[in-house]
C-alpha cells in the first residue's frame, strides 16, 4: 500500500512520515516543503549559472588563451583552445538542461505549497 503526497503527488511506503518534497503525511505540515523547494531552486538556479559560463564564458577565456599560446607550444594550445572548451561545453550544456529541470520542478513544487499555505479553510475542511 502506498499514500500519495497531496502537495507533489509522488507516492510514498505507507508508513512513510515525510514525502520527498518535504510534506509531512500526519501533520500536513508544509513549512520543511516549501523550505526544499526553495532550497532547490537555489542549487537549480546555481546550476543554470555554471551551465551558461561554461557554455559562452570559460570556453571564449580559453580560446583566447589558446590563440596567445599557438607561437610557443601548438599541441598546449589546441588542448588548451580546442579540446577543454568542447569537454567544458558539453558538462555545461548538461548543467544547464539539468538546472532549467530542475528549476521548473522546484519553482511548481514552491508555488503549489505556498498556495496552500495561503488556504487553511483547504486543511480544515480534510
Ligand atoms: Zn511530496
Amino acid at each position: 500500500m502506498t499514500v500519495r503526497c497531496q502537495l507533489c503527488g509522488k507516492l510514498s511506503p505507507e508508513r512513510s512520515i515525510h514525502c520527498d518534497c518535504g510534506y509531512d503525511f500526519r501533520t500536513g505540515e508544509i513549512t520543511a516543503a516549501i523550505e526544499g523547494a526553495e532550497c532547490a531552486l537555489e542549487v537549480a538556479q546555481r546550476q543554470i549559472g555554471w551551465g551558461i559560463a561554461a557554455l559562452v564564458a570559460i570556453p571564449g577565456a580559453l580560446l583566447i588563451g589558446g590563440f596567445l599560446l599557438y607561437p610557443f607550444h601548438a599541441l598546449a594550445a589546441f588542448v588548451v583552445s580546442v579540446l577543454a572548451p568542447c569537454l567544458l561545453a558539453v558538462a555545461g550544456a548538461v548543467s544547464l538542461v539539468g538546472g532549467i529541470g530542475g528549476r521548473m520542478t522546484a519553482s511548481r513544487r514552491l508555488r503549489q505549497a505556498k498556495a496552500r499555505k495561503k488556504l487553511p479553510a483547504a486543511r480544515v475542511v480534510q
